[in-house]
């Protein structure tokens, strides 16, 4: 089985929350310069890359000195508009630094679901990729309510690859893959490296949602590769913690879970 991502050339990368941030939801500079320079690095050997990034919120909780997560409506709607523009402005400053441009685009599941409003949001798209320009995708969870939202951004993320017909997603995360069971609760879970049926997912126990400062957990990273099977695509969820992770994945080192639903 092919896992390095020298194969892929067009790869959607997801960076969650607790990636970016401290517990306190301010941003760590440290770990976003870090995750920019490695990206940089990827898209220097002429790769198409497409990211879709969190932290909106969390970013947002740490600028208005909140002590936790919003819990209403409207205060995570402002607190993800707060953040929002702070994340764009760290990410136009880290990529700068590598003459690469960004571009904000925020989407909402109509976008992604009606099908005139998606037509649009791929035109968008490609028009970006085509300027050589990488786009910076979020859930516009300003205006994005329960009953228009995604809500998290491993589904996020699944469905902007299908959308544009990525060859590949990787999924940045605090975990540092699928284990076959809970390896916070059980000392002999073992990590399984690749998983190439939709069926092994059915025997694992997902848990519950993940971080303090995310949505997603486990469960939504199924959904994503539940999302990636139907399209002959293949996804990681590898840890960003781990030192050089992208590098890591270029030289085709086993980190991780791959996950490859390729017909042969
Ligand atoms: N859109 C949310 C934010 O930027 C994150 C959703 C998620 O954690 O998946 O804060």
């Amino acid at each position: 089985m092919n896992t390095t991502l020298k194969n892929f050339n067009q790869i959607v990368i997801k960076i969650g929350s607790s990636s970016l941030t401290h517990d306190s939801g301010l941003l760590d500079l440290w770990k976003m310069e870090s995750l920019v320079k490695q990206i940089a690095n990827l898209y220097n050997s002429g790769k198409d890359i497409i990211l879709v990034s969190s932290g909106a919120i969390a970013a947002g909780i740490g600028k208005m000195k909140l002590t936790e997560k919003p819990k209403s409506i409207p205060d995570k709607q402002a607190a993800a508009a707060v953040g929002q523009g702070t994340l764009m402005h760290m990410y136009e400053k880290f990529f700068s630094e590598f003459g690469i441009t960004v571009a904000q685009v925020l989407l909402t599941k109509e976008d992604m679901y009606e099908p005139s409003r998606r037509a649009h949001c791929v035109n968008a798209l490609e028009a970006l990729i085509r300027h050589r320009v990488i786009p910076i995708i979020n859930e516009n969870d300003v205006v994005a309510i329960d009953e228009i939202k995604v809500g998290d951004n491993d589904t996020l993320s699944a469905e902007v690859c299908k959308m544009i017909h990525f060859e590949n997603l990787i999924i940045l995360s605090d975990i540092n893959g699928v284990y076959n069971k809970d390896p916070r609760k059980f000392t002999d879970a073992i990590m399984i490296p690749a998983i190439t049926k939709l069926s092994t997912l059915d025997d694992i126990d997902a848990g519950d949602a993940g971080s303090k400062v995310g949505t997603g957990g486990m469960q939504t990273k199924f959904k994503a590769a539940r999302i990636l099977a139907s399209e002959n695509s293949t996804m990681f969820i590898v840890n960003s913690a781990h030192p050089n992770i992208l590098n890591e994945l270029f030289e085709g080192k086993t980190v991780g879970t791959f996950f490859d639903f390729r017909k042969n």
